[in-house]
């Protein structure tokens, strides 16, 4: 079996297919070793709508009780929501259980701080280590908590929060036409009440039972969201959004019907947030050089970090930036909502671009800096990773090295960035340039180099 599916102890939590490998007494276990390295005090734990969530939520509820916490459950959530919530109410940490979008058989505990913010390294090593030394605390009889339930505040917490960084009367005044697909995931309880009460938008929904499965691909791609793009056709929106099952990522259609690149989402979100706070842009290596060019044109550094959420909010922290994300993981992290990535702000920030400027959103993207890009993998013999590394570079003399996370070749007008895959010998190679024909010939050269 590949390794990915297998139990994944590590960089944002726990994940493993159910029950094969993520069990309910490795659940309580785990859960037992974060309230004991959290302390006593009120954890929040909430979930995504798979069909294990519930289970491991009793064994998560269990595991936090042992160590003496006391429980909030607020039930199905958006993973932003519950992060907002543990910093709102001042928990100790918060606990939410959802694969993302990793297929329905798969579930995880993704971890935060008592800032509602994901782990850092430190504390991720810390408890990894408290949990494989099985040195936990255990509460006394007299001791055990409670466990209650958040009455909805959580959901008006996090909708407040967004509508204060937007102009919401100029929104409102719209009455914008607006198409969701929620795959029934965590997006289906917050979403149609943000985009009808709080936006008044008109809305024709699908996927938002949170009591169903998922009925597409959970990761929301071009190729997966063709009955979004048809219900826009159809209703003639003027927009349309489809989440991830846990609701922190965004993918948008158009009103042709075109499902936008992830780059090109990002890269509207930097232009809307840059308007309104000072600070500088944090995006991942393979993030679009357009973020460079909006950027410059409001006077911004951009900071670049190895892919992955983890490291792109740990450096928003440390710059204090305006606004970061992950331009082919569909995230857009805006820290004057919450440090981490939010579907919401970004559905919030596109309707507000779209209300000021009259423009579509085909007209939108078509107005950002204009790149070409192109992906692909290459397969490679366990061994050979060092020496193909190696010959790219050399075959590329004239270019700027970055080594930070993989290897990264740029020009002034073009780069290419290959890493190896974190689970298959499989090498990543993204390619982006200012023509087509250029586009073509970096990635045919890089190509030939890596499978010379
Ligand atoms: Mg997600």
């Amino acid at each position: 079996m590949p390794r990915e599916h297998l139990l994944k102890i590590g960089v944002s939590g726990v994940r493993g297919v159910v029950p094969e490998f993520l069990t309910p007494s490795l659940t309580l276990h785990f859960a037992q070793a974060f309230g004991t390295y959290v302390g006593r005090g009120r954890v929040v734990v909430g979930r995504d709508t798979r069909l294990s969530g519930p289970m491991l939520q009793h064994a998560v509820n269990c595991g936090l009780l042992a160590a003496g916490c006391d429980v909030v459950d607020v039930g199905i959530l958006p993973t932003p929501t519950i992060q907002i919530y543990v910093e709102h109410i001042r928990a100790r940490g918060g606990i939410g259980l959802t694969a993302s979008h990793n297929p329905p058989e798969y579930n995880a505990l993704k971890l935060f701080n008592k800032e509602g913010q994901f782990f850092n390294q430190y504390e991720r090593n810390e408890l990894i280590d408290l949990y494989h030394q099985s040195d936990f605390t255990q509460a006394t009889n007299a001791e055990i908590g409670y466990v209650t339930t958040d009455p909805g505040l959580a959901k008006a917490i996090h909708i407040d929060r967004v509508l204060a960084k937007v102009d919401v009367e100029r929104i409102r005044r719209r009455h914008f036409r607006v198409a969701l697909d929620a795959v029934n995931g965590a997006g289906s309880v917050m979403t149609p009440g943000f985009l009808v009460d709080s936006l008044n938008c008109r809305l024709d929904a699908i996927a938002i039972d949170p009591t169903k499965v998922f009925p597409r691909i959970a990761e929301p791609r071009p190729d997966t969201l063709g009955e979004l793009a048809a219900l826009v056709l159809k209703t003639g929106a003027e927009v349309g959004f489809a989440q991830d099952p846990d609701a922190d990522r965004l993918a948008i259609v158009d009103e042709n019907g075109r499902v936008l690149d992830n780059d090109d989402v990002l890269a509207l979100a930097v232009q809307r947030a840059l308007a309104v706070v000072p600070g500088p842009v944090v995006v991942n290596l393979t993030t679009s050089s357009a973020i460079d060019d909006i950027a410059l044109a409001f006077g911004r550094k951009v900071y670049r970090t190895p892919v992955g959420e983890a490291n792109v909010v740990e450096t928003m922290q440390a710059v204090k930036a305006a606004i970061g994300g992950e331009g082919s993981a569909g995230g857009v992290i805006f820290p004057a909502v919450q440090l981490c990535r939010d579907s919401f702000t970004a559905m919030a920030f596109l309707l507000d671009l779209m209300a000021e400027s009259g423009k579509t959103v085909s007209e939108l993207v078509a107005a950002l800096p204009q790149y070409v890009r192109k992906s692909g993998k290459v397969a490679f013999a366990h061994g050979r990773l060092g020496g193909l590394m190696q010959a790219l570079e050399e075959g590329f003399p004239e270019a700027e090295a970055d080594r930070s996370d993989g290897l990264k070749l740029l020009w002034p007008d073009r780069w290419v960035h290959v890493r190896a895959s974190n689970t298959e010998p499989i090498l990543r190679v993204f390619v982006e340039a200012k023509t087509e024909e250029a586009a073509e010939k970096l990635y045919a050269t890089s190509w030939g180099l890596l499978t010379a």
